[in-house]
């Protein structure tokens, strides 16, 4: 008997050639009906036997689902059958469907394409730009919408007759695959020297000339999808430093690429998980532990205890690792903190000083986007940073928005994000404003993307800090709705929005900077909060934090002035001259600790000068990682605390004193007094480094679970949140987590966007989405 459905399906289905495979599989079992986008995902109408709609369903979603399509849910409910319906057909989406979701990510090249670069016989044989429906770039090569190649980079090739024929027969895997190509009609990859002079012209040469000037320990500048990379051999102690040298970055790890899975496992620890991450169409960068003493150059990663590795994700990596490459750095084309760089004029202006030589090619990249940055806590994968392989694909929130939002993010790791409707889609990582460049690639990326996705936000949400450029920014817009939001509770948001979830829970947040209500700066916070508000329940006791920005990178500032909390104002009696000679003065810095300059802090924080009262967990790590003599200053965000997480002493459970102190009309105050002072007699004693940071991070896992089971207590609430640039720990995050679940909390967390700063744009737009849900 004939039937019809209509079949709603959600997940990842828009712009992942769904709709061909669903037609193709229709067609092929003589099924009618239509697909078309709607604003959740796809809807597929079927009409046939009720058996072959069963079977439909079946291979939808095994063999016959593409590749990149990842389906949540497919509900179906029977329709009137539609008498004469005979043929199967893609229905053009109504603009309600489309828009925000067309632009998908950039993708790893696929099984297929490979195989065809592989075969002699292929036309595309060893073509650097092959790609099909199921990998490519895609958001890097767009201008505008529609996504048809008239609107990407591609437009400046126009497609031969094969290519074309490829593009409209619905039934190849490249029909309708904007950047498809081939060596007749599409761009092509050409060797220069450091001064743009072209070296070899000749794709196959260029790339073979490129792995020989790698092998010579040369530095290689190479355009891949989202920009440029700098490459160099990463065996090569002395090419490794000289990229540092001439990049001006001292001491941030490097990530590296390899061409199989194997040649990582050489060098580091590859799970089970790692492995299946490192091979997905995203093709992150994943942190993995080191294997011990492996031939990479000592400094490649220095002071972390992880490798970031990535396999070949573009067809012109694998060409280049075909040519006998054991292992790249491959570090984002750029210096110091500036953007990614991703135009070959400005590669050659910038890196023409880095560079040995530029492999270059003539598709445009629009939008730079870095690797995306991966790590494990609690057995999952979680980024570090969410960029290229992720980006634009959005979140669903339950209900539409009323107007579009516009959330600016933070000023660190800064993303911003877009509300509209009932998706929240997320920019790529931008960086740190305070660089004048990367300021102003924010500020025309929240145009572009405005554009991109059609938004005219009506309400702009940013963070409360006042000399936030970010939260100037939103004050200099005009004819907007304005909302502040405090960072913390931005923080927990993202976590309940990537869970579906409104609230209330639990929050722990702890990191090292928001801006607090009362004027203070934020850092280990329990907060009781949803998306309509937030209570704080429990903090760090505050301490002094002398010299404003200078505190969060010269970890003498925190340390003086904790000692000075735990031991009173005349802690220089307590004899701890000791302690502070042996932190590490900085060659680089102005800021030799002798005892002239300790004693001007001092006097600072005696007076009041230039003080503002913290409850930063960052600035502890800090101070604490100094008092080990791990260095004394953060080159890079988080550089001492990951130094200290780096020496753990694995199997120690012992740890310090501390106290929760609870008063009628405050906020309960967690003090750290005497762990400190607990903690310096270890130091003083002699104990190894590596097992007074473990004491010490164990001291901070006991006591925010304490401080949860009181909020617990009074609230009779039972599920945590965590977030927050501290939770990027993975010693303490994963010890907290196991010790909450053992109290038998619930325990949520950043799944899919970083718990660092990089996923405070989300939170705040999810808390204006809320707002707007309520006032209207
Ligand atoms: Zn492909
Ligand atoms: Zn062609």
């Amino acid at each position: 008997m004939t039937k019809r459905q209509k079949i709603f399906v959600t997940g990842r289905v828009q712009g992942v050639g769904f709709r061909p495979a669903v037609y193709r599989l229709a067609c092929r079992l003589g099924l009618a009906g239509a697909v078309y986008n709607d604003t959740k995902g796809v809807t597929i109408e079927l009409q046939g036997e009720e058996k072959t709609i069963v079977e439909f369903l079946a291979r939808l979603q095994s063999d016959d689902k593409p590749p990149l399509a990842e389906i949540k849910s497919a509900a179906a409910v029977d329709a009137p059958v539609i008498h004469g319906d005979d043929k199967f057909t893609i229905r053009p989406s109504d603009s309600q469907g489309t828009a925000l979701s067309q632009v998908t990510a950039d993708i790893a090249a696929c099984r297929d394409c490979l195989a065809e670069m592989a075969d002699k016989n292929d036309f595309r044989y060893g073509y650097p730009f092959i790609n099909c429906t199921n990998c490519g770039p895609r958001y890097s090569i767009v201008k505008t919408i529609p996504y048809d190649r008239p609107n990407t980079t591609m437009s400046a090739f126009e497609m031969c007759p094969k290519c074309a024929a490829q593009y409209s027969d619905v039934t190849d895997r490249r029909f309708h695959a904007q950047p498809v190509a081939c060596p007749a009609c599409g761009p092509k990859i050409w060797l220069t020297d450091s001064a743009g002079r072209t070296i070899e012209a000749q794709s196959g040469n260029a790339i073979a000339q490129a792995a020989t000037v790698l092998r010579a320990g040369k530095i290689v500048a190479i355009k891949g999808i989202g920009g440029f990379h700098l490459a160099v051999d990463a065996l090569a102690e002395q090419a490794v430093q000289r990229l540092r040298r001439r990049k001006r970055r001292d001491h941030k790890p490097f990530a590296m690429m390899a061409g199989s899975i194997e040649t990582i496992k050489k060098y580091a620890i590859v799970s089970e998980f790692a492995e299946q991450v490192l091979k997905s169409p995203q093709s992150p960068i994943v942190l993995l532990p080191k294997k011990k003493d492996s031939s990479i150059a000592p400094s490649v990663a220095d002071g972390v205890e992880t490798f970031g590795f990535m396999l070949c994700y573009a067809p012109l990596h694998y060409l280049l690792f075909a040519q006998g490459i054991e292992v790249l750095v491959m570090t984002s084309g750029n210096i110091a903190d500036e953007p990614l760089i991703c135009k070959n004029e400005a590669a050659i202006e910038k890196l023409g000083q880095v560079a040995d030589a530029f492999l270059m090619h003539d598709r445009e990249i629009y939008r730079q986007v870095d690797d995306s940055v991966i790590h494990f806590i609690d057995g999952q994968p979680v980024p570090l940073r969410r960029a290229r392989g992720y980006v634009p694909t959005p979140i669903f929130m339950e209900g539409n928005c009323r107007e579009d939002i516009f959330a600016t993010g933070s000023d660190l790791k800064t993303t911003f994000c877009f509300a509209k409707r009932n998706q929240l889609i997320c920019s790529e990582h931008i960086g740190d404003l305070e660089d004048a460049e990367v300021y102003h690639h924010y500020i025309s990326s929240i145009e572009h993307l405005r554009r991109l996705f059609e938004v005219e936000p009506k309400v702009v949400v940013c963070d409360l800090h006042p000399a936030y450029l970010s939260t100037q920014y939103a004050r200099s817009l005009s004819g907007v709705k304005i909302v502040q939001v405090q960072h913390h509770w931005a923080h927990i948001a993202s976590v309940l929005v990537e869970h579906g979830l409104s609230g209330p829970v639990i929050g722990i947040v702890c990191d090292g900077t928001g801006y607090g209500t009362d004027g203070a700066i934020w850092g280990c916070e329990c907060i009781i909060a949803s998306l309509e508000k937030f209570e704080r329940f429990g903090h760090l006791a505050y301490y002094d934090l002398p010299g404003a920005d200078k505190a969060s990178k010269e970890a003498i500032r925190p340390l003086l002035s904790l000692l000075k909390k735990s031991w009173g104002k005349d802690f220089r009696l307590a004899n701890l001259d000791w302690l502070l000679e042996q932190i590490k003065p900085e060659p680089h810095e102005n800021t030799t600790y002798d005892i002239r300059n300790t004693k001007y802090i001092i006097d600072q924080l005696d007076r009041g000068v230039n003080c503002v009262q913290t409850s930063s967990l960052g600035r502890v790590f800090d101070a604490v990682a100094a008092m080990l003599a791990l260095g004394g200053y953060n080159h890079f965000d988080a550089q001492l605390p990951m130094a200290l997480e780096a020496i753990i002493e694995s199997g120690i459970e012992d740890h310090y004193n501390f106290e929760l102190i609870s008063s009628a009309n405050q906020a309960m105050q967690l003090d750290l007094g005497k762990t400190l002072k607990q903690l310096i007699a270890d130091v003083q004693k002699g104990l190894g480094a590596g097992t007074i940071s473990a004491k010490f991070h164990n001291t901070l896992s006991i006591a925010l679970l304490a401080m949860a089971k009181q909020a617990r207590e009074s609230t009779k609430l039972d599920t945590v949140a965590l977030s927050g640039g501290v939770f990027c720990n993975r010693y303490l995050t994963n010890r907290l987590i196991k010790q909450l679940k053992q109290d038998g909390f619930g325990v949520l967390l950043n799944r899919e966007f970083p718990a660092n700063d990089g996923g405070l744009s989300l939170g705040q737009a999810a808390i204006a989405g809320d707002v707007l849900k309520r006032e209207f």
